[in-house]
């Protein structure tokens, strides 16, 4: 059965990228080596920081080292294994396709040499503002050209894609895999998405049902 949320006026679909698109598994346990300590100390304050709602960038001064430098780079073997269907599958239903997140401002070259062919790629980098500010989302409204109900955002977390993509009037889906998809799915506010999927299969599976 066809979902409203998918068909009545939607005219773009946009997707977050860590953990939306991509598992940054490989990413983190590469950071957590860089810094000297062991991905399960990392993994395990990570999560302590998203499950009481704290910057995870205290990860560092809570396990006494300094940051270590910037990620590397995104390779074939970290997209999630459903995260280019999916994005075929909006595409192949006439949906405008964004690829929107907090990310390197060369986030869209690595991501375009991977095979994803959306008509927007943006990073908070090149924007200069990062979610969940109002202005993100008031940007990526100004580069689709299209109305704020007329996009459905995409991503894994409660407070910097559901919560603000809501706010400014975008329609939301909630993708409940990641270590943020999985704590914020209890979470009460939550409940604001129009749509919840445990992954991108799912989601690509209703796009082809629209
Ligand atoms: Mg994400």
């Amino acid at each position: 059965m066809s979902d409203p949320q998918l068909s009545h006026g939607l005219r773009a679909v946009v997707f977050d990228v860590g953990e939306t698109l991509v598992d940054e598994s490989r990413m983190w346990a590469g950071r957590a080596a860089a810094a000297g300590v062991t991905p399960f100390a990392l993994m395990g304050v990570l999560g302590a920081l998203i499950e009481r709602g704290e910057d995870h960038r205290r990860a560092w001064e809570i396990l006494g080292v300094s940051q270590p430098p910037a990620p590397t780079c995104i390779g074939p073997d970290d997209l999630y294994p459903d995260a280019l269907e999916c994005l075929h599958a909006a595409k192949a239903a006439g949906f405008i396709v964004g690829i929107a997140g907090n990310q390197p401002a060369d986030t869209a070259e690595q991501l375009l040499a991977l095979g994803f062919k959306a008509d927007v790629i943006a990073s908070s980098a090149e924007w200069g503002v990062s979610k969940p500010s109002e202005t993100y989302f008031a940007k990526l409204i100004d580069a689709l050209g299209v109305q704020p109900h007329e996009i459905m955002y995409v991503g894994d977390r409660v407070d910097n894609d559901i919560v603000p993509a809501h706010s400014v009037g975008l329609r939301t889906a909630f993708i409940r895999r990641g270590p943020w998809g999985l704590i914020h799915a209890g979470q009460p506010e939550v409940c604001i998405a129009d749509l919840q999927f445990d992954s991108l299969s799912e989601l690509t599976a209703a796009l082809r049902h629209r």
